[in-house]
């Protein structure tokens, strides 16, 4: 596994969200970031690692720090 799949498997074991606020362990952001998620992105959380979910994770994270930087 590389760096980053240890980090994000940690993260979704985890039982807080980037952003900060708690979410339940197993999921991968909070209801908040999730709830800010289009239905294409949610429905790709659901990819198992190595079949996608990196880089789902990954096409998640930018769409919420791009709705952060237009401040929606
Ligand atoms: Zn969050």
């Amino acid at each position: 596994m590389t760096e980053e799949t240890v980090r994000l498997v940690a993260e979704l074991r985890g039982d807080q969200c980037r952003c900060g606020k708690g979410k339940p362990s197993g999921r991968t952001f909070c209801r908040t970031c999730y709830g800010q998620l289009p239905p294409a992105l949610r429905r790709s959380l659901y990819k198992l690692l190595g079949e996608g979910y990196i880089e789902a994770y990954a096409a998640a994270v930018e769409y919420l720090e791009d709705l952060k930087r237009l401040g929606v």
